[in-house]
């Protein structure tokens, strides 16, 4: 569905990302893994077109999107911070992008309806979301991106706020709503076991470049060099 061909990124004379070439299959799970500053949010930013690649192109179904427009791409984002407007309600949350979109208010409420029950928050459409905790706050901003029906999630470290018991909770939640809407996942952690447990698919950087790119077996088993051992061999 979506391959990145020989792509680097460059800030000025800074190289951030370089020789990145992935294929995420239709409803596969692929995971970045590696330390802070490696290059994964860059990378991650590209495919959402909010930064253009250097070099190199991003194909969706054959087709070049890598100078396409964030708002043109059917691709959504869940970043872990400013996600939601603290000032609205849940429902104006997850209806904000139906709502550009100009669809009838009925359709809207029964979109919203649907997505706060995948996310296990029916009933929540009048809250506050400075009266939610951490938790329901990131389960708030996955419907809101699910709701516009993308075929690709785009999550960077969405459960990076939240403490060790309700990451646990919110990893098996996340896995198995990928399992349930088959949508493709993108995602990016710094954390070795969230993507060996989750991912069908981990790519391990440094430095801006794929060391490994393997399912969690083979990582684990057959790491393919220092680095990829050492990193996954560490604990958080
Ligand atoms: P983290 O987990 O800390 O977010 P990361 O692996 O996601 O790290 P990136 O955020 O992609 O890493 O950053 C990679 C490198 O690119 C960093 O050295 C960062 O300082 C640099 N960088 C990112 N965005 C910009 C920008 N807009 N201008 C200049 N440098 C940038």
């Amino acid at each position: 569905i979506i391959e990145l061909k020989n792509i680097k990124k460059c800030f000025d004379d800074t190289v951030v990302v370089e020789d990145f070439n992935l294929t995420v299959r239709k409803g596969e799970f692929v995971t970045f893994l590696g330390p802070s500053g490696c290059g994964k949010t860059t990378t991650l930013r590209m495919i959402a077109g909010f930064e253009f690649p250097t070099e190199g192109q991003i194909l969706l179904n054959g087709k070049d999107i890598s100078h396409i427009p964030p708002n043109l791409r059917p691709i959504n984002t869940v970043f872990q911070r400013y996600a939601l407007f603290p000032h609205l309600n849940v429902y104006d949350n997850v209806a904000f992008g139906l709502n550009l979109k100009r669809l009838p208010k009925q359709e809207v409420g029964e979109k919203v309806r649907r997505v706060l029950e995948v996310v296990d928050l029916e009933g929540f459409e009048k809250r506050k979301i400075s009266t939610l905790s951490g938790g329901q706050q990131q389960r708030i901003a996955i419907a809101r991106a699910i709701v516009n029906e993308p075929d690709i999630l785009l999550l960077d470290e969405p459960l990076g706020a939240l403490d060790l018991k309700m990451r646990k909770e919110m990893q098996l939640e996340l896995k198995s709503m990928h399992e349930r809407l088959g949508i493709t996942f993108i995602y990016v952690t710094h954390d070795q076991e969230e993507a060996l447990t989750m991912s069908d698919k981990v790519v391990v950087m440094s430095d801006g470049m794929i060391q490994q790119t393997g399912t969690p077996e083979e990582i684990y088993n057959e790491p393919k060099n220092a680095f990829v051992a050492d990193f996954i061999g560490e604990s958080n």
